[in-house]
């Protein structure tokens, strides 16, 4: 069932790679972040690839000219270790089981997350942070052993604590502070994307704290595309002003009104909580009466079972929106689904739509598995009897 939140408060130190969106919405910050039982989204297959890719460089760093051959090979067996069994992606599971790889990823995805892997090996192989002993620099006046890959971080005045993908001083007595994309980290104007960048400056400043170090170069290294740059006084600036506006916004261990804290926009559309924020579901609530809504993705739809079938493994859903027309949710897997029953008020989140020519208009025809096209399966997708008292 899903179950809005009404109290939250905020019990660790901030997460860098999330701190950013503390400035569109403190609550999301604070649903992605605190581990809520019942905040959790299904992952996708795109986090699943990243989590293997970031795994295959980790376990690769001083073995930097393993084969193409081989990297593919510990790439296709972390995708099966991570997709079998994987509660946090009960659907890529079941294709998975069902169709095999090809049900999930592409081949050329497989092909291009090797190469990916291939190219920061190459550049990054051999655990750099093991070279520093070459360097001239008095090492025992800093504290270059925290250094590494994938070293956790934590910086108590701050409120800060994080892994770094990889950190390491050159020759040069430079300290490279690195992290991962497997997407993009430049945006369409050429820009570092506005998050990472925030995530990577946050990075700088707990490897300087830590080491008492401030010769740093921040990269991003994305699929294709990359930046470098320095932790220079307007980063900083922009990183400390962050911090602050976060500390005062979310004490530590206060508890705070989750309603108070939430604030739409058109941020919540790529919000993955949104089936947990009290003002987003009445929004939801509004839209199937009727109402415009600027916030609600065309994803999600809220409603009562009609009428539901089977289809060899699957259930079909008719639902009609509280007020609205009636529309159907294909492709529910049995052994993950409860049987719902005609009257059930429940709602589907990050559906996937059928009618892509009317993906802004209501009433539309969603999915969750495609069996005739599983890679096509909204993996991330949820759906659920919804708390009949969340509004
Ligand atoms: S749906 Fe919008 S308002 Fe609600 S938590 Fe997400 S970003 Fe915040």
């Amino acid at each position: 069932m899903f179950k809005v939140l009404d109290k939250v408060a905020r019990t660790k130190p901030f997460s860098p790679s999330k701190i950013s969106v503390i400035n569109s919405c403190p609550l999301r910050y604070l649903l992605e972040t605190e581990g809520y039982p019942s905040v959790s989204p299904p992952s996708s297959i795109y986090a699943l690839t990243g989590t293997a890719i970031h795994k295959i460089i980790e376990d690769n760093l001083s073995n930097p000219s393993i084969s193409g051959a081989d990297i593919k090979k510990q790439f296709l067996g972390a995708i099966d270790r991570l997709a079998l069994n994987n509660k946090r992606a009960p659907l890529i599971c079941w294709v998975y089981e069902k169709f095999g790889l090809g049900g999930t990823l592409t081949s050329e995805k497989v092909i291009s997350s090797v190469q990916q892997i291939k190219r920061l090996l190459d550049k990054y192989g051999k655990d750099k942070s093991l070279e520093r002993s070459d360097t001239k620099l008095p090492s025992q006046k800093y504290e270059f052993s925290s250094l590494g890959s994938e070293k956790w971080f934590e910086v108590t005045k701050l409120e800060l604590a994080g892994k770094i993908d990889l950190s390491y001083l050159d020759d040069e007595g430079v300290i490279h502070v690195i992290d991962f994309k497997s997407g993009k980290v430049i945006d369409e104007e050429g820009l570092p994307k506005e998050e990472y960048l925030l995530q990577i400056g946050v990075y700088g400043l707990m490897v300087e704290d830590s080491t008492s170090y401030s010769n740093l170069l921040l990269e991003l290294i994305g699929s294709h595309t990359s930046w470098s740059g320095l932790l220079d006084e307007p980063l900083r600036g922009r990183v400390v002003d962050l911090i602050t506006h976060a500390k005062n916004i979310l004490p530590l261990g206060k508890e705070i009104d989750a309603y108070e804290i939430s604030m739409t926009g058109e941020h919540c559309l790529s919000c993955r909580s949104r089936f947990a924020c009290g003002k987003y579901v009445n929004a939801l609530k509004d839209r199937a009466y009727g109402e415009e809504s600027t916030i609600c993705s065309p994803s999600d739809v809220i409603g009562v079972v009609k009428k539901t079938s089977t289809r060899g493994d699957l259930i079909d859903l008719i639902v009609s929106p509280i007020g609205g027309i009636t529309c159907s949710i294909m492709g529910l897997p049995q052994i993950l689904y409860p049987e719902f029953k005609e009257g059930d008020l429940i709602a589907g989140y990050f559906l996937g739509i059928l009618d892509i020519e009317i993906r802004c208009n209501f009433p539309a025809n969603f999915y969750v598995i495609r069996d005739e096209a599983p890679r096509k399966s909204s993996f991330e997708s949820m759906v659920a009897l919804v708390d009949a008292r969340s509004k």
